[in-house]
């Protein structure tokens, strides 16, 4: 099984998941900008964070033979702090990256006029560099707020077809179905969706334009649920195609959009299935 993982926060987890992601097929991850927990209180502190999603990150990704890509953006929570908001000049900067898959995440948090005005200020900024826009959805509020970004999404002239609307449930897929935005599922140990209520998702609603990740960051979260959902998916009767096109060709037909999207010599370096290396266990850092 080959996984793709579209959202996790690699920043936050260690060398250990890399070792257990790499052993359970996972070759490919995206890393989203988000918010750390801690707030920051200038814009160097994302100038900084940004510059390790795109040069410190991928190469400790490499040691496990993960290839490692970047959203870049300000989050909704952060877009509220005065202090924060000359992220947004930052941006078109790292928005040239070629390991800048996407602007993201971006979308609500309190759902606030400030984040109104970031979320449409990097919405434009996707369309002004060509690339697609993975959009958080808020915890709280949930219905209300994917229907509200749907309506800033539509305002902002962006191709639906180049959006994600991330972190969806039961509730909220219905409302996205139709739009032409992707669908995007975040499975977690607790909350949200886990693997059999994913796989009833996909039961209902099917394959397409569905991407699924593990969003694993610094809460409780665990980056091996990718995996979990595609064993979930073929004990319900999923063939390999279907997990291979979830969990693979989706994440590399949405972020291939960018046109920067590398997953070049991959195949010939990982054996397939057993999470090896050129034919040896893990790479370590350092050694
Ligand atoms: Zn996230």
């Amino acid at each position: 099984m080959r996984i793709f993982d579209p959202h996790i926060h690699m920043t936050s987890r260690t060398t250990d998941d890399y070792e257990r992601m790499a052993a359970a097929g996972v070759r490919a991850v995206v890393e989203p900008a988000f918010w750390l927990g801690q707030p920051r209180t200038s814009p160097a502190s994302f100038a900084d964070y940004f510059d390790s999603l795109v040069g410190w990150e991928p190469f400790r990704a490499g040691q496990f033979g993960i290839r490692h890509h970047a959203t870049v953006a300000l989050n909704p929570k952060e877009a509220n702090d005065p202090r924060c908001r000359p992220v947004l000049d930052l941006l078109p900067r790292y928005l040239d990256k070629d390991a800048v898959v996407a602007v993201g995440e971006i979308g609500y948090d309190s759902m606030t006029p400030e984040e109104d005005e970031a979320f449409a200020a990097q919405l434009a900024l996707a369309v002004a560099h060509d690339l697609p826009a993975l959009v958080h959805t808020p915890h709280r509020d949930k219905a209300r707020g994917v229907e509200r970004s749907l309506a800033v999404v539509a305002e902002s002239g962006i191709e639906p077809g180049r959006v994600v609307l991330d972190h969806l449930n039961e509730v909220t897929v219905g409302l996205v179905r139709d739009t032409g935005c992707w669908l995007g599922f975040s499975i977690y140990p607790d909350t949200k969706m886990s693997p059999p209520r994913m796989v009833e998702l996909l039961r209902t609603y099917g394959t397409e334009r569905v991407l699924v990740n593990s969003a694993a960051d610094w809460g409780r979260s665990d980056p091996l649920l990718t995996r979990a959902t595609g064993e979930a998916m073929l004990l319900a009767g999923f063939t390999d195609d279907d997990v291979d096109r979830v969990l693979w060709r989706n994440p590399v037909e949405f972020y291939g959009q960018s046109g920067r999207l590398d997953l070049t010599g991959l195949d010939a370096a990982v054996d397939a299935g057993t999470g090896t290396w050129a034919g040896n266990s893990i790479l370590r850092g350092g050694s």
